[in-house]
């Protein structure tokens, strides 16, 4: 029994000699700040939105003035308005026989005033794929001035083909003018078919867009609706008229949809994680979001990211949504990145609060969230 003790001594001095070596190193390691390794990732949607949808009215009728547009307001959406900037100061548009009004220019300037988008649908709405190419230019250019005059702040300007139809052509010369430019398809399967929900489309150029007409019902919306949420893509409607059965003939457009109907599709949207944006700001953040690079690099708890795109931020002037993901950590941080940063450095050492400097100094177009 006493030997066994004294055993057991020897081993318990054995063991603090050993573990007094180990601890005790011939030199010193410098001593390291804990390095947050982090990975950043721009978002394909703004704020991480599942889908995007930008809503569109083309031919500038005095229903989208009336009713289409204060119900979006109401939500907090904003759309685009694509109008036929040559018939706007007469405020009359010969459709064939029927005559419609339009809205003016100072309630173009309103709409945009209330964040939405005011695109071109051409000065006079020919079909522009059968007029000779000197005159085609010729719609696209004057619509694209006459717009640049009356709503100066709106960045790179985006363009509606009328009838929907464009060729290599057309599509060739608008490219001159415009950043994107939207088609269409006049029923729901055939758009489902056309794989027109992708995270970018496939012509920036003739965007294909779903034409939400009469007919249409809620159901074929909602299976649209669902197909675009499990791509992530981005939908986009093209939209004629409003009617609410009381305003005046004259000032509906084409085909006009009932305003239960508008109603429902706008409620839908508020309800999932969908990004609603003008079709000019999304086709921004794509082009954006697909050409910019992030370099991280981390010191201590700063860590600084570079932004390198090439595109030119008064014409792509969208934020871009990028992720923080850091390593080991469930901390994750959202950054909105405004098109001119081109630097952005972080402190995020403590439990303090997020310090946040940019290049160019820009700090009001830059929020952070703390995603914990
Ligand atoms: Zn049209």
């Amino acid at each position: 029994m006493r030997h066994l003790r004294f055993h057991h001594r020897l081993l318990l001095i054995a063991a603090a000699v050993l573990t007094a070596c180990r601890t005790i190193p011939d030199v010193e390691p410098p001593v390291e700040p804990p390095r947050p390794v982090v990975h950043a990732e721009i978002l394909r949607w703004k704020n991480g939105a599942e889908a995007a949808v930008s809503i569109t009215f083309d031919d500038s009728t005095l229903d989208h003035y009336l009713l289409a547009a204060p119900e979006l307001d109401r939500r907090g959406m904003a759309a685009t308005f694509f109008v036929i900037t040559g018939l706007m100061d007469g405020g009359v548009w010969h459709d064939g026989p029927v005559e419609r009004q339009l809205f003016s220019w100072s309630q173009a300037r309103e709409l945009a005033e209330r964040g939405h988008e005011i695109g071109s649908h051409t000065h006079s709405h020919p079909d522009l794929t059968r007029l000779e190419p000197f005159l085609a230019e010729r719609q696209l250019v004057r619509s694209y001035q006459r717009i640049r005059r009356e709503i100066p702040n709106q960045g790179g300007l985006t363009f509606a083909w009328p009838y929907w139809r464009s060729n290599d052509r057309t599509q060739l010369a608008a490219s001159r003018y415009y950043i994107a430019a939207r088609g269409g398809q006049a029923t729901t399967p055939r758009y489902l078919h056309a794989g027109s929900i992708e995270a970018r489309p496939d012509n920036m150029l003739d965007v294909n867009a779903l034409g939400m007409l009469p007919r249409e019902t809620l159901e074929t919306w909602h299976e649209a609706a669902e197909d675009l949420l499990q791509h992530g893509g981005w939908g986009v409607l093209s939209l004629h008229g409003i009617d609410d059965g009381r305003i005046p003939h004259g000032a509906l457009g084409w085909e006009p949809l009932h305003i239960e109907v508008y109603r429902r599709i706008l409620d839908y949207l508020r309800a999932e994680d969908i990004w609603v944006a003008p079709f000019g700001s999304v086709a921004k953040y794509i082009e954006r979001r697909d050409t910019t690079r992030l370099t991280v690099s981390t010191n201590g708890a700063e860590i600084s990211i570079d932004v390198d795109s090439p595109l030119d931020p008064r014409i792509y002037d969208v934020p871009l949504t990028v992720a923080l993901r850091f390593d080991g950590s469930p901390r994750n941080m959202q950054l909105e990145l405004a098109p001119e940063l081109r630097r952005v450095t972080l402190d995020v050492s403590a439990a303090g609060p997020v310090v946040v400097s940019t290049e160019p100094k820009q700090s009001a177009a830059l929020t952070v969230a703390l995603r914990e």
